[in-house]
């Protein structure tokens, strides 16, 4: 019904209108990620409200800015006072520099990697040395040009051993190093005996040391204050990730419903037969998968669910590389899309189903999702 009125309004209105339709259609057909600037912006603040004065409140947006696109919210961030961004490796750097322009700080996780030096020095990034290897490899490529240190602490990850450090200082001027920075491991468990034996093992590496110097990330940033020291680097927090519990949820994802079906009692639904109807169920077919990001632990037998509206559905069956199929027999309207994150279901919860951490659902999304802002 609705396809022949929309073919005829086509024939009848020309090419433009076919046009538009059919872009209308096109941008349908995709999931969308809603992400709200201001509900990041919102979050940095009340995550720099935590620390003292004279501490520096930074934003890590590696991996695209943990999935919800840098060009974006590194320019929000920027309005609202961030000077520091951390990215992992220096490929990320040049979209960073782009969005923060010139007068921003952005540190590389990664430190300097063999061919990094042009994107090093192009983009005026800031490396975060990992190694001896690293220091002659910089000082070798780029001599003259900052660095900061990363430290190992005890995580055991990424850093330089406490030996390589000490004879670093004394082949380096102090005054040429930017930032020392290291990172904890436990942050997750408030009460984890590690937290404080890295912070110890930080004071000890770092001691005298007229350099700044920073330990905590998200986690780190809610253990207090003797954590913080002069630069913190939240990240999941911005977003209101766990163990930012206090932050705000800024993103919904909504998937557009590609067709309903009526099934009897007894009709499967998916791969493998796996639901099966105990009564007769309308099952909408949206337009989203694996392939987008939308793990396929979240269907099966643990499924979870999703809005249309103020009404959950399940997810039944399972998750498909383009398609999730949901159980909405109880829904008196149909909307055209339905929603798997809003404020009622947050990465978080997405990651209790699926056995993992709200940042892997969020850094996950991609695929066919189109992003779209809001605020800023
Ligand atoms: C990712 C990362 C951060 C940010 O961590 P969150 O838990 O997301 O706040 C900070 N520091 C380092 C070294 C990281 O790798």
């Amino acid at each position: 019904m609705a396809n022949s009125r929309s073919r005829s309004a086509q024939s009848a209105d020309g090419h433009a209108e076919g046009l538009l339709a059919s872009a209308g259609v096109a941008a349908m057909s995709c999931p969308t990620l809603t992400i709200d600037l201001d509900l990041i912006v919102s979050n940095w603040r009340a995550l720099d409200a935590r620390s003292a004065c004279g501490v520096e409140t930074a934003a890590v947006v590696k991996a695209d800015g943990y999935g919800t696109g840098a060009e974006h919210i590194v320019p929000a961030l920027r309005r609202a006072g961030v000077r520091t961004f951390f990215v992992a490796v220096a490929a990320e750097g040049a979209a960073v520099r782009r969005a923060a322009g010139p007068d921003a700080e952005i540190h590389v996780f990664g430190g300097h990697m063999d061919g990094d030096a042009a994107e090093i020095a192009n983009h005026a990034l800031i490396p975060l040395l990992n190694s001896a290897r690293q220091v002659r490899r910089h000082r070798g490529t780029l001599p003259g040009h900052p660095f900061g240190i990363q430290i190992d602490s005890g995580m055991n990850r990424l850093g330089m051993s406490c030996e390589d450090f000490t004879a670093l200082r004394d082949i380096v001027d102090e005054e040429d190093i930017r930032l020392v920075v290291s990172h904890l491991a436990c942050t997750d468990d408030a009460g984890n005996p590690l937290n404080s034996q890295q912070l110890a093992t930080f004071h000890a590496i770092t001691a005298g040391l007229r350099v700044r110097r920073s330990l905590a990330a998200t986690g780190g940033i809610l253990l207090g204050r003797d954590y913080h020291f002069d630069v913190t680097r939240p990240g999941i927090g911005l977003f209101g990730g766990d163990p930012f519990t206090d932050g705000t949820p800024v993103v919904t994802l909504d998937a557009p419903v590609i067709q309903t079906r009526e099934i009897p009692t007894g009709g499967i639904v998916g791969y493998g037969a796996e639901w099966v109807a105990r009564r007769p169920s309308r099952i909408a077919t949206l337009a989203i998968g694996y392939a987008d990001g939308l793990s396929r632990a979240l269907g099966g037998r643990g499924a979870s669910e999703v809005w249309a509206g103020d009404t959950r559905c399940p997810i039944v069956g399972r998750i498909s590389m383009d398609l999730t199929t949901v159980d909405v027999t109880h829904v008196e309207t149909l909307p055209d899309s339905l929603q798997i994150l809003n404020r009622s279901q947050t990465i978080d919860d997405l990651a209790a189903v699926a056995g993992t951490i709200g940042y892997e659902i969020l850094t996950g999304l991609g695929g066919r999702i189109r992003l779209r802002y809001f605020g800023g």
